[in-house]
């Protein structure tokens, strides 16, 4: 098979972190052009923008779009109307409606979309999963506490309106648990703290639950400092299951079940070669669907204004 011919776009943070580490590691790729108004790869061809980049490289299969959700769309159209194959950062997009229209454009040209869920492919997630489908599952715990001067400094798009705010790191735990848990969830009830200088919420707790009525709540907040917290625990009739660590960690009753290095951007470009190869797609607008849902549902509180 010749390699898959592809391009990033939007080079920032998530960019220089993983995709290009994961890209060069893997021979089922050669990276070949970038685009983004500011920043740009060494060794391939640049572009301000992903127009001026497809129609000056016409050899590329693929582009990986790692630009804010906001701006994703139509970056995302423009490749998918050129004939190219489309690796979603996540969240796949700003609003539900506009990635099932990519969904559809996708199909209707024999193309590839895949929203991807790094956290869906870190180290013990499918362990988790494996132990909760072999027990009676109680209740479920999730705790996403970070501290957003730490992991997001002076990214204001993250602030705005469709950034999604806490969501953006809390979408990461609800694709870990719309993945491991056996049934589908649906939110009964939310609560969301907006600075009172920001469109973005600084923290949510929400409570979910499923036609089981299995009792899952959900704890996000942005303004942890000193330890931080990316846990899911279940308690289930086979002791308590504490996912820990971003889904890098699984103890049973306090007991390491299974810890390896995490793998998360290998495993997203290995799938997303699948996925071309096989020519389908892989789209699961779960966890942005609880988000939505959770703004939807949500009471709104204003608190403290936020600065950097
Ligand atoms: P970032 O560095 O702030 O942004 C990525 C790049 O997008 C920027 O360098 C910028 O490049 C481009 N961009 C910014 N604003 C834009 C706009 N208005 N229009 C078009 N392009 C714009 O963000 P990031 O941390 O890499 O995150 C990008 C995406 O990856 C997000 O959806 C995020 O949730 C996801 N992600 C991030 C992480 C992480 O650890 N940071 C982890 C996993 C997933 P130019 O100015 O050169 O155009």
């Amino acid at each position: 098979m010749p390699p898959i011919q592809i391009a990033l776009v939007g080079v920032g943070k998530i960019v220089r972190d993983q995709h290009l580490p994961a890209i060069a590691k893997n021979g089922d790729y050669r990276l070949i052009a970038a685009a983004s108004r500011h920043g740009t790869v060494d060794g391939v061809d640049n572009f301000k923008s992903i127009e001026a980049m497809l129609e000056a490289v016409p050899a590329i299969d693929a582009v990986s779009l790692c630009m804010p959700p906001q701006y994703r769309y139509e970056a995302a159209r423009t490749a998918l109307e050129a004939g190219k194959h489309v690796f979603l950062e996540k969240p796949p997009g700003a609003t539900l409606s506009e990635v099932a229209d990519l969904e559809s454009l996708a199909a209707s040209k024999g193309l590839s979309l895949f929203a991807s869920w790094h956290s869906r492919y870190a180290p013990a997630v499918e362990a988790a999963k494996s132990f909760l489908a072999a027990t009676t599952i109680r209740d479920v715990k999730i705790v996403w506490k970070e501290d957003v001067r730490q992991w997001h400094p002076n990214q204001e798009w993250i602030w705005a309106a469709g950034g999604l705010g806490i969501f953006d790191p809390g979408i990461n735990a609800l694709s870990i648990v719309t993945h491991i848990l056996p049934r589908p969830l649906f939110i009964t009830a939310a609560a969301l703290e907006f600075p009172e200088n920001r469109d973005a919420p600084i923290a949510a707790t929400i409570a979910f639950t499923d036609a089981d009525k299995l009792a899952v709540s959900a704890e996000f907040d942005w303004r942890q400092t000193g330890k931080q917290s990316w846990d899911i625990v279940a308690q289930t009739d086979a002791g308590e299951m504490v996912l820990s660590e971003g889904g890098a960690k699984l103890s049973i009753d306090g007991k390491i079940a299974h810890e390896e290095p995490e793998q998360e951007y290998p495993m997203l470009y290995k799938r997303f070669a699948e996925i071309i190869r096989a020519k389908t797609s892989d789209v699961d607008l779960a966890p942005l669907r609880h988000v939505a849902d959770a703004f939807m549902l949500g009471r709104r509180k204003f608190v403290e204004a936020f600065h950097d």
